[in-house]
């Protein structure tokens, strides 16, 4: 490796690791952020090794600053790997089941986590059982396999998408670590600064960087963060192997939208808790699910075990599938969009999607809050809710 990221003792803040490592070195003259670099091959000609940049399937110095400081902020002694997308990340991480094994997954994973797995599974690389993530007792039966095979990996995704069930992951991990399961943990939704999984007890952290980290709506990137080496050594292989490597320009991108994270996060949350709050008591609104929320079934949970409770909320809107759909339509300020995570404020009703599993309700709202200002927001949501109403 030619440059190496600048990184930075244990002791800062998470947010100020967001603005301060992978910097390159502070020599007179030198840029304050990391180029980007397009080659698709490296310089050499004895014998490659180990840590050799060689080819642009196998590594890219503009990779590296947004992979350590990944690393950094989930807590792990190795720099993070960053895919092509989420699903990529995604693709990677089901790759360590072995053929024959079994996964255990959450009925509500992210949709296209779930198709993947449920594809794979239809061809016979593996069982899979889903579960409702939020029973500890379910998800302990499907590890342990009750007689028959145990799990060979537990993923979780906690809160969960859409339903924002939370997960006890402390005890999970432990359970899965009891019957030699590798845990890979979808950190999507919360981002490091709100859950660390690592220190929970999973082995593996999942993102989608295109959602609160990359946060701009304009990049499509994922990552897998581990401390364990032959998972990243198997990770990293599957990356180079089947080729779903990053661009250099979507790399830097994440790494510059990386730099706000945690203002745009500590904006988000407090606005998802007002207008969780408000829409609650809102006659409009059957139903908020939001861990936040004391009434929340997953608020305990949610309090103990992360640093807030995320900016994505769902409704449940009185008068149904049509009456959900004329609402998103009736806003002017939320854009109508499926993704999360950006600056701007993004609503979708989920069902619109034919994949999506029918236990999510046809009339639930998924709302992805942005960093506007939260009158702003509230008083669209409000319009609109008027408007339907006074339609019914
Ligand atoms: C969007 C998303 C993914 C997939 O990521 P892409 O970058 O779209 O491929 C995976 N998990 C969760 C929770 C997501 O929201």
């Amino acid at each position: 490796m030619t440059t190496e990221p600048s990184s930075h003792p244990d002791t800062l803040s998470p947010d100020t690791v967001v603005v301060a490592t992978g910097r390159p070195a502070r020599v007179h003259d030198a840029a304050v952020n990391p180029p980007i670099v397009l080659s698709s091959t490296y310089v050499g000609t004895g014998q490659v090794v180990d840590g050799d940049r060689a080819y642009g399937r196998y590594s890219n110095p503009t990779w590296d600053p947004l992979e350590q400081a990944l690393s950094e902020l989930e807590g792990a002694e190795l720099p993070g790997l960053v895919f092509s997308s989420g699903l990529a990340a995604v693709s990677a991480a089901l790759s360590i089941i072995p053929v024959g094994g079994v996964l255990v997954m959450p009925r509500h994973s992210y949709q296209g986590a779930l198709v993947m797995a449920q594809e794979l599974a239809a061809k016979g690389l593996f069982s899979l059982r889903t579960v409702d993530i939020a029973n500890n007792d379910e998800v302990i039966g499907a590890l342990t396999g009750s007689g028959e095979k145990a799990a060979d990996m537990l993923w979780l995704e906690s809160p969960t998408n859409p339903m924002l069930e939370v997960a006890d992951l402390h005890v999970l991990c432990r359970s899965a670590q009891a019957v030699g399961a590798v845990v890979v943990t979808d950190n999507t939704f919360c981002t490091p600064l709100v859950q660390k999984p690592l220190d929970l007890g999973s082995d593996v952290v999942l993102h989608s960087v295109t959602k609160y980290l990359a946060g701009h709506s304009d990049v499509i990137l994922g990552a897998l963060v581990t401390s364990n080496p032959e998972l990243r050594a198997q990770l990293l292989h599957h990356r180079s192997i089947h080729g779903a490597i990053a661009g250099p320009f979507e790399a830097w991108l994440a790494l510059r939208g990386l730099r706000t994270l945690a203002l745009r996060v500590e904006r988000a949350q407090a606005s998802a808790m007002d207008l969780a709050q408000r829409l609650e008591t809102h006659d409009g609104v059957d139903k908020v699910l939001f861990p936040g929320l004391d009434s929340d079934p997953g608020h305990d949970r949610a309090k103990a075990q992360m640093l807030g409770f995320g900016s994505v909320l769902c409704i449940e809107v009185a008068g149904g599938e049509e009456t959900a759909t004329a609402l998103v339509e009736a806003l002017r300020l939320w854009t109508p969009a499926t993704s999360l995570g950006g600056v701007e404020s993004l609503i979708e009703r989920r069902r619109r999607h034919a994949n999506e599993p029918d236990t999510v309700p046809a009339n639930l709202l998924r709302l992805s809050v942005g960093i506007e200002n939260v009158e702003d927001l509230w008083n669209d949501l409000a319009q609109a809710l008027e408007a339907v109403a006074a339609q019914r």
